[in-house]
C-alpha cells in the first residue's frame, strides 16, 4: 500500500492549480449569474483545449490515457476555485463513461473525441414524473418501426439538457417484459430532434434542471446504446455508479472549511470555541471523504466499478456540504444570508444554503444511497 502521489500526479496538480488561479475569473461567475446557468461554454472550451475533458479515456478516443487519480486532482483543484465543471460531469462522467463502458465501436469513435474536444455536450435523462427514486418504473416508450425508434413520453429533472447536444435517455422497449427491470434500453438522442421539447425548471440554487417532452421523436438504430432490453443492467452496473462517484465535491468542502477557518480565527464571541471544534470535526470527516474518493478513483483504475463505495462518497460529501453550509450560517450569522461579491465569502454561504438540495438529491437521495450501501456494502437484503 502506497499513500504517496507520484511525481506525475504532483506536477499535474501544480499545472491545474496554476490554470485555476489564472483562468477562473470573476467575469466567469458574473456571466453565469446573468444567464442563470451553471455552465460556462468559454471555460469548458479552455478545459478541452488543455486536454482535460475526458483525460481518462484512451488516446484513440480523444483522451490522454491518464488515471482516475488525475481526475480527482483536477476536480479538487478546480472546485477549490469554484470553477464551473457541470458540463464536464454530465458529458464525460454521465454520458461519455457509459459510451466507453457499453457503447459500440462506432459510438465510441463518434462521441468520445467530440466530447473531449469540447464540441459535444451531453445530459442524462432517467427520472420521470412518476419514476423518481423508483427509476425502473419509467414509462417513456420507444417503439421500433421501419429501422428506427420512435420515442414518446416525459422526463424530468435532467441536469444540463437545456444546452446539451445529446441526451442519453432510458426508455421502455418491451412493455410486456415480466419485471419492471427488464425491457429497458438506452438511447443517445440529439436534443435538436423534431418532437423533443426541453423546458427548463428553475431551482432554488438559481440554475435550471429540465423537463423533456417526447412526441414521436425518431431516433436511428445506431443510437441505441448497449444491448436492447438490457439497459437496466448497464444503468445500475455502470451509469449510476459513474454518476455518484463523479459528483463528489471534496475540493469544494476543503475550500469552504479553509474560508470558515479564517473567519473563526478572528472571532472572539462566546460561541467561537464551539465553532472551532465543529469546523475541526468537519475537517476530520472531509479528509476521510477525500481519501475515500482517492480509493474510489483507484478502484476504477483497477477496472472495478464499486457500487457501495460510489454511493458512500456521494452521500458522505453531499451531507458534509449540508453540514458545512449550516455551520457557515452560525459562523457568519445574518451576514451569511447576504448575496453578491460584497457579502462575506462573496455570498457563497447563501448560495450553498439555497443550492444544497441539488447536491443531496442529484444522483439519488441520501435514503437511496443508504439503501444501496446497506445492500452492497453490508450484505443486507434488498428493500422490498
Ligand atoms: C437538482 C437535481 C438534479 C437532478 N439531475 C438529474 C439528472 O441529470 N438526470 C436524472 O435522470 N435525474 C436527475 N435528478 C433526479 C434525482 O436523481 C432523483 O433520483 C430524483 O429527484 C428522486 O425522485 P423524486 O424527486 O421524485 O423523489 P421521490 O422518489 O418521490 O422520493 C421522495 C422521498 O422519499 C424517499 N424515498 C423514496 N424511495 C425510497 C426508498 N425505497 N427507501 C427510502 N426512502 C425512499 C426519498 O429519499 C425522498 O426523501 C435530479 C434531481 C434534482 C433535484
Amino acid at each position: 500500500m502506497d499513500f504517496a502521489f507520484s511525481d506525475r500526479h504532483r506536477q499535474f496538480r501544480g499545472e491545474v492549480r496554476e490554470f485555476a488561479r489564472t483562468e477562473v475569473t470573476p467575469e466567469i461567475f458574473a456571466d453565469m449569474e446573468r444567464r442563470g446557468s451553471e455552465h460556462h461554454p468559454g471555460f469548458h472550451a479552455r478545459l478541452a483545449a488543455r486536454g482535460w475533458v475526458g483525460m481518462q479515456w484512451p488516446r484513440e478516443y480523444g483522451g490522454q490515457g491518464l488515471d482516475n487519480l488525475h481526475v480527482s486532482i483536477f476536480n479538487e483543484e478546480l472546485e477549490y476555485r469554484f470553477a464551473p465543471l457541470s458540463r464536464c460531469r454530465t458529458s464525460v462522467v454521465f454520458v461519455g463513461q457509459s459510451v466507453i463502458a457499453f457503447g459500440s465501436e462506432e459510438q465510441k469513435r463518434h462521441f468520445l473525441p467530440r466530447i473531449a474536444r469540447g464540441e459535444l455536450t451531453g445530459a442524462w435523462a432517467l427520472t420521470e414524473p412518476d419514476a423518481g427514486s423508483d427509476a425502473a418504473a419509467l414509462r417513456l416508450r420507444a417503439e421500433h418501426s421501419g429501422g428506427e425508434w420512435i420515442l414518446n413520453g416525459e422526463k424530468i429533472f435532467t441536469s444540463g439538457a437545456q444546452d446539451a447536444d445529446y441526451v442519453m435517455v432510458a426508455a421502455r422497449t418491451d412493455p410486456k417484459a415480466p419485471s419492471k427491470y427488464a425491457g429497458i434500453s438506452l438511447f443517445l438522442v440529439p436534443r435538436a430532434s423534431p418532437g423533443l421539447t426541453v423546458r427548463p425548471i428553475r431551482t432554488t440554487g438559481g440554475w435550471s434542471v429540465n423537463q423533456e417532452i417526447f412526441e414521436d421523436v425518431r431516433v436511428p438504430q445506431w443510437l441505441l446504446l448497449g444491448e436492447q432490453n438490457k439497459g437496466w443492467q448497464n444503468i445500475t452496473r455502470y451509469t449510476l455508479n459513474f454518476e455518484r462517484a463523479g459528483i463528489a465535491r471534496t475540493g469544494l468542502l476543503l475550500r469552504l472549511g479553509d474560508e470558515l477557518a479564517r473567519i473563526v480565527e478572528g472571532a472572539a464571541s462566546p460561541g467561537a470555541r464551539q465553532m472551532r471544534h465543529e469546523l475541526a470535526q468537519l475537517r476530520a470527516e472531509i479528509m476521510a471523504a477525500r481519501w475515500l474518493g482517492y480509493r474510489v478513483a483507484w478502484l476504477y483504475d483497477q477496472g472495478q466499478v464499486p457500487t457501495a463505495e460510489s454511493s458512500m462518497i456521494k452521500v458522505l460529501t453531499a451531507e458534509l456540504l449540508e453540514r458545512i453550509a449550516d455551520l457557515g450560517t452560525d459562523v457568519l450569522g445574518w451576514a451569511g444570508l447576504a448575496r453578491g461579491e460584497q457579502a462575506p465569502m462573496a455570498g457563497r454561504m447563501e448560495f450553498f444554503l439555497r443550492s444544497i438540495w441539488f447536491h443531496l438529491v442529484g444522483g439519488g437521495t441520501p435514503d437511496i444511497q443508504r439503501n444501496i450501501i446497506a445492500q452492497w456494502g453490508l450484505g443486507l437484503p434488498r428493500e422490498p
